[in-house]
């Protein structure tokens, strides 16, 4: 069987709001082993619906749609879906004494437009909303599956769990084929190189896949695997994800929702270390990363953000000969400003990050994305040359995520 994503709102298509809906949607349909072949936005327009929901019949067996069923006049998916299937739109009677209850409550007064929610076109089953107050419904028509839900995600989801993919493992015997994903989180490496370095793993591999996307700060290598029960599906995923690390394994630094800061918190609370920072281009980004940990404070001292010569000197203590002799972007600085870190906040690690952020201030021998990074481990100082493309944003994100991930390398070692 296969599905298609139908989400409705104007607001959608204006680029107001990200369809996190559809995100969802699809990796709920995924796991339960129905392919989804299609995705589909539509405004709030009954007619464009309407067209929506015959394209999607034409093409899919289950038709998953989101928002629009909200009170007011804009909110259009029940009379989209009541035109496409020819039904009428009937109250429900317990969703109305709900909704009667629930304004009495509330002592507001209800109006005719709060009544439209409990209406759901004929012969529909109600899914009910513990969240809020529009109900969901599923419909069967001439063998397709029509499932309705609020768009509000909080609603939806629980929805989704609760009713409508219980509805689909038993109407289609699904779920016998289960679909699992892992992702690795790489840095260090660029995609084309780390395609390079796994693509024959993927050429020759449908099931399990692989899949490489690029993110600002990092790549992402996703493994996914299609199987009869999550225990056989994990081991395909585990087989191939030893050999993804046989190739790439030294930039990869986590997975799922691992972070590079809640990696380096492990190290130092186990080896019971200290950090501090001194940073240029990045201003406060490493402190800000690395304090994103609750319970930072075990291990993270303080930094400086020594953005101009004169505090990298006052405040810091970099010697003035290296900033006149190397320049504040240099390998000699980034060493010096470890350094000074540690010994002013008494740490035993230091990181430093001093460069280029652009747009402008480049010049041929220094271009905008130089970046020198230090990093002191208990008076051991390694530096590091970095030209990272992209806006200031992207320079300046780029420079901290790969400060982090060689802090977290030498760390490891
Ligand atoms: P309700 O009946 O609870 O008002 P609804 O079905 O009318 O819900 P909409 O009015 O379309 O839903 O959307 C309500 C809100 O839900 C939106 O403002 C937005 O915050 C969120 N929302 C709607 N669709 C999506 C989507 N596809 N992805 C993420 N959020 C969404």
């Amino acid at each position: 069987v296969n599905a298609e994503v139908i989400t409705v709102g104007t607001e959608l298509l204006l680029g107001q709001i990200l369809d996190t809906n559809s995100l969802y949607l699809s990796r709920k349909l995924a796991e339960i082993g129905v392919n989804l072949y299609y995705k589909t936005s539509v405004g709030d327009n009954t007619g464009r619906l309407k067209a929506a929901l015959e394209i999607a019949a034409g093409r899919a067996d289950i038709i998953v749609i989101t928002g629009g069923l909200g009170p007011t006049v804009d909110d259009i998916t029940r009379d989209g879906i009541a035109e496409y299937t020819g039904r009428k739109l009937l109250p429900d009677n317990e969703t109305m004494l709900k909704l009667e209850h629930f304004f009495k409550a509330r002592r507001i007064k209800m109006s005719e437009n709060n009544r439209v929610q409990a209406y759901i076109p004929e012969g529909a089953t109600v899914i009910e909303n513990r969240a809020g107050t529009a109900p969901g419904f599923i419909i069967e028509q001439k063998g397709k599956v029509i499932a309705a839900m609020p768009g509000v995600p909080s609603e939806m989801r629980p929805m989704m769990e609760n009713a409508v993919i219980p509805f689909l493992l038993q109407k289609y015997g699904i779920g016998k084929n289960v679909i699992r994903s892992r992702s690795l989180k790489v840095v260090g490496l660029p995609e084309s190189l780390v395609d390079e370095k796994i693509h024959d793993l993927f050429v020759v591999s449908e099931n399990p896949s692989i899949g490489v996307y690029a993110h600002q700060t990092e790549i992402e290598v996703r493994l996914t695997a299609k199987a009869e029960n999550t225990e056989s599906a994990d081991a395909m995923i585990e087989g191939l994800k030893q050999k993804v690390y046989g190739r790439i394994g030294d930039a990869v630094y986590g997975e799922e929702e691992e972070t590079l800061e809640g990696k380096i918190a492990e190290i130092l609370l186990a080896g019971k270390m200290t950090v501090s920072t001194a940073e240029s281009c990045t201003a406060g980004l490493l402190s800000f990363r690395l304090t994103n940990i609750a319970g930072s404070s075990a291990y993270f001292m303080g930094g400086i953000n020594a953005y101009s010569n004169e505090v990298k000197k006052s405040m810091l203590g970099v010697p003035e000969h290296i900033i006149e002799k190397y320049g504040a972007v240099s390998a000699e600085c980034a060493e010096a400003m470890a350094k000074m870190s540690r010994e002013k906040f008494k740490t035993d690690c230091a990181v430093s990050v001093t460069g280029i952020a652009g747009p402008g201030g480049g010049t041929d021998e220094k271009p905008v994305g130089l970046v020198y990074m230090g990093i002191d481990i208990k008076g051991s100082v390694k530096t590091s040359r970095h030209l990272f493309t992209g806006s200031r944003d992207m320079v300046r994100a780029r420079a901290g995520h790969t400060a982090l991930f060689n802090f977290y390398k030498l760390l490891k070692n």
